[in-house]
């Protein structure tokens, strides 16, 4: 690979029409009062999808564009400018649905759902963290059994911060299939259809990603048939492979990616409010305090943009890449709160007000380093992955 290549043209092309899109689709204010209101419109995700981009996590004999991890990073990157409101629903079906199901699914459960997937007939939400369960996943307590005629599997326990569950298709869910002492090898993951008796959903209040509600669901005895599990018959006991493949790989750049959409409009929206705001007789931008924290969150993001698309390239070409996408993760969440709050600092008293989107960037931008494994996890992962002596 070259260190220094032009974006394909194609991705290019994609991302003029998604900054189309995002400037007529999604108004600031629109954007505001969405993220005030913990929803999206329905509508705003059947245009995106409309669009085809929720095919470029899918191969073309299933529906899809063919797997094209640069460009649905780059949708990512740009739809997440403008907050949570197409880029949630957008994940949530092209990564959560496209790439688990092409990565784990059964060929039955490929033939039936990546079709609709592509077409962004699908939404799913993922099920893996629990009230006692955050980075330690394969200590999940959720229990699946199968019914003593073995025609239903049966659910109980409770999943936790579940993003989209009330409007999800399916829920990804990584249950216990087996006695906890065996912990790696006795987890699967299924799929609970939207609606199946014996789920309930409980939203839980929090600041961040509010493009819909995060809830606890409660499975008591919740029957599901077995074709619900990911990957078929074969798929059972296997969920601790699943999780740690490369659908791994592929998670962390998506929350990457949305990481970096984000503190890349905050460092735009500052570098325009340091021009346009006027103290002591010239734009705020010219004092050199100002000027220097700009060029530094500029500076910061430009390093971001590299570790996320060199780590992107590596997962497209299928070439070990769980390093790397750890380390972005790592550095882009990390790196991303640095930002946050110097393009705070710059838009001073308007950095904190609901009028502006600064606040929140800085929120969305605060949770980067916990969701979708913490900081401290990736860097386990890191030093793990490379061997480091313990
Ligand atoms: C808005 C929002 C949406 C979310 N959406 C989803 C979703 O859709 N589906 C889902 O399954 N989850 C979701 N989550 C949960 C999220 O992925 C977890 O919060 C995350 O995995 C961390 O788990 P935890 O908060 O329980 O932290 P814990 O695992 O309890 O960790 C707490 C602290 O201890 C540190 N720590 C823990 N273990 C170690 C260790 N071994 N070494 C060093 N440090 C350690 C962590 O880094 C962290 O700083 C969401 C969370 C939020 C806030």
């Amino acid at each position: 690979m070259s260190y220094f290549t032009e974006e394909p043209e194609h991705i290019s092309l994609l991302r003029q029409t998604i900054r189309r899109f995002v400037e007529t689709e999604i108004p600031r204010e629109s954007a505001r009062q969405w993220d005030r209101e913990h929803r999206f419109p329905p509508e705003l995700f059947r245009k995106l999808a409309d669009l085809g981009v929720c095919g470029l996590t899918i191969d073309q004999e299933y529906g899809g564009h063919g797997r094209d991890l640069l460009a649905a990073v780059a949708v990512i990157e740009e739809l997440a400018r403008r907050g949570g409101a197409a880029v949630g629903p957008f994940i949530q079906c092209a990564f959560y649905g496209g790439i688990n199901i092409s990565e784990n699914g059964s060929e039955q459960q490929k033939r039936e759902l990546l079709p609709k997937l592509a077409r962004g007939d699908l939404i799913f939400a993922y099920g893996l963290t629990e009230p006692d369960v955050g980075g330690d996943l394969a200590s999940v307590k959720t229990t699946c059994r199968r019914s003593n005629d073995g025609t239903k599997l049966i659910l109980n326990g409770s999943k936790r911060w579940c993003t989209g569950a009330e409007f999800a298709d399916y829920i990804y869910c990584l249950v216990r299939t087996g006695p906890a002492e065996a912990r790696y090898k006795n987890l699967s993951f299924v799929l609970v259809p939207k609606g199946t008796p014996g789920v309930s959903i409980h939203p839980i209040d929090h600041i961040n990603i509010r493009y819909t509600l995060s809830s606890d669901v409660v499975f008591e005895d919740a029957e599901i048939s077995p074709d619900m599990i990911v990957g078929g018959e074969a798929g059972w006991q296997t969920g601790w492979n699943m999780l740690a493949g490369e659908a791994l790989d592929v998670e962390k750049l998506e929350i990457t990616a949305y990481t970096f959409g984000v503190a890349s409009a905050a460092v735009e929206d500052a570098w325009q409010y340091a021009e346009e705001r006027e103290q002591f007789g010239k734009p705020i931008s010219g004092h050199q305090a100002v000027r220097h924290a700009l060029v530094e969150a500029r500076t910061k993001l430009q390093a971001c943009r590299h570790m996320l698309y060199h780590a992107t390239w590596l997962a497209n070409e299928r070439k070990p890449c769980s390093v790397e996408t750890s380390m972005a993760k790592l550095y882009v969440a990390d790196t991303s709160v640095e930002i946050a709050l110097i393009c705070q600092q710059v838009m001073g008293a308007y950095g904190l007000s609901g009028e502006y989107d600064m606040e929140r960037y800085v929120r969305d931008l605060l949770g980067m380093p916990i969701v979708g494994g913490s900081s401290n996890m990736q860097k386990n992962n890191i030093a793990n992955r490379l061997g480091l002596r313990s």
